[in-house]
């Protein structure tokens, strides 16, 4: 009985047949087959990440990894950033970006490849550090996309630009290597293209939309200048404190007064220091802030209303001119980042016959983080640019998280981990069918 009925099962497992699996592309295979040597790549990132600036090593082995397939390598471009060409006759020339740096934090992944690295930074501070964000899935993605394009030099035309990104945490690589001269000592790219593992999103998928995807940022420093006093003698001198109190409501009121109602704006106080002792009127104290916008006119509008509330209220307080707060705006900062329509256009089709529709998930715009790719893109040469993300946590995790398993971590989470398989194949698969698309053999 029991053999009658595992017969008629594998009988009709036989009729039914196994679920259709697409036929995997020569592209997948080859990915599939360069894997292996990915992988090892990826662990030795991830177990030796530098802080933001400080990617001497990263940067080195990136260089390293592109020179020995035949690109032409810079490096050293605004600190620790590489420049690696590879020129295929006439044609567009099309830059892929990767951002090289980790984060001070301590990893508790509980990987066996953990970060355990320690490193001082230029201020002489030690901090441990870890690959928080992902970074080291964008190198080894880069190295994976740039060795299958040179593998099939023979199928496209035009000049391959990869850059290796110094301190994106820091909002400050980009700009850094566009001021050693990027797009004088090397061509002016027709396109720009970046991606960013998300942990939030499931593997095999990719995620984007035309116009905005990340908001633009901008650090402001205010320092108040007081007349400092004995705490119990207020009027012999000028509070910056109380003062300070008054600028933090004031700023308030940009967002919900100043701004239309439908352009979203952030302006965060994040530290506000001043003062030695209770029974001291400090002479000084200082705030700073985030300020973040989804337009160049509401970021401007905040911007200016912040040097304006913070002035006016020093005047309202009766300080002198020479003693009104000093409001530096943009210590780093961040314009908004834009997916060129049309570029958009081309490469969602092409994403979507030769991925799948199933794998391209809308994107939706969730908080006002900010990406400094916009730099190489808003430019007086206007480069339009794609930015999109590629999941990076297999679905099963969400699915064990949904069922009361463990959340899956958040990106700068001491937690954070990432599926490098799905993500690493995925970001090179998008990537080379994307360059590929754009450079195509006449
Ligand atoms: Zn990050
Ligand atoms: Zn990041």
């Amino acid at each position: 009985m029991l053999k009658t009925a595992i017969r008629t099962i594998i009988a009709a497992q036989m009729l039914v047949g196994l679920p259709a699996m697409a036929a995997e592309t020569p592209l997948e295979k080859a990915i599939d087959n360069d894997y292996g040597y990915l992988q090892k790549l990826f662990v030795h990132f991830h177990e030796n990440p530098e802080l933001s600036f400080e990617e001497r090593k990263t940067s080195a082995k990136l260089a390293e990894e592109l020179k020995s397939i035949g690109y032409d390598v810079t490096t050293g471009v605004g600190g620790t950033g590489v420049v690696a060409i590879l020129k295929n006759g006439d044609g567009p020339t099309v830059m892929v970006r990767a951002d090289m740096d980790g984060l001070p934090l301590k990893e508790k992944s509980g990987l066996s490849y953990a970060s355990h690295v320690h490193e001082v930074d230029a201020d002489g501070k030690d901090f441990p550090v870890m690959h928080a964000c992902g970074h080291d899935v964008h190198i080894t993605s880069l190295i994976g996309t740039a060795r299958r394009m040179a593998a099939m030099k023979d199928k496209w035309q035009g000049t391959l630009m990869l850059i290796g990104q110094p301190a994106e945490e820091r909002i400050g690589g980009a700009k850094a290597m566009l001021k050693d001269g990027l797009y004088k000592r090397f061509p002016v790219p027709t396109y720009a293209l970046a991606f960013h593992v998300n942990s939030q999103m499931a593997t095999g998928h990719i995620s984007y939309k035309s116009g905005i995807m990340y908001s633009s940022s901008d650090s402001v420093r205010i320092t108040i200048h007081g007349i400092g006093t004995h705490g119990a003698a207020p009027d012999k001198g000028k509070d910056p404190i109380v003062l300070g109190a008054e600028i933090i409501n004031a700023l308030q009121t940009l967002v919900s007064r100043e701004i239309s109602p439908l352009d979203p704006g952030v302006v965060t106080v994040g530290t506000f220091n001043g003062g030695t002792k209770n029974n001291i009127i400090s002479d000084k104290a200082v705030m700073t802030l985030t300020v973040r916008s989804n337009s160049e006119d509401v970021r401007h509008k905040l911007l200016q209303g912040i040097k304006r509330i913070a002035e006016n209220a020093g005047r309202m307080a009766g300080l002198p001119e020479n003693l009104l707060p000093t409001v530096e705006l943009s210590i780093e900062s961040a314009p908004t980042t834009i997916n060129d329509p049309a570029l958009t256009a081309k490469l969602d089709k092409v994403f979507k016959a030769k991925l799948g529709a199933d794998k391209v998930i809308p994107y939706v715009q969730r908080n006002m983080g900010a990406e400094d790719f916009s730099y190489f893109v808003q430019t007086p040469e206007h480069v339009p640019g794609f930015y999109y993300q590629v999941g990076g946590t297999p679905q099963a995790a969400f699915d064990a998280e949904k069922n009361g398993g463990p959340a899956v971590p958040a990106h700068h989470s001491p937690l954070f981990k990432i599926a490098p398989e799905g993500s690493i194949k995925m970001g090179v698969e998008s990537m080379t069918i994307a360059a590929m698309n754009l450079m195509p053999k006449h």
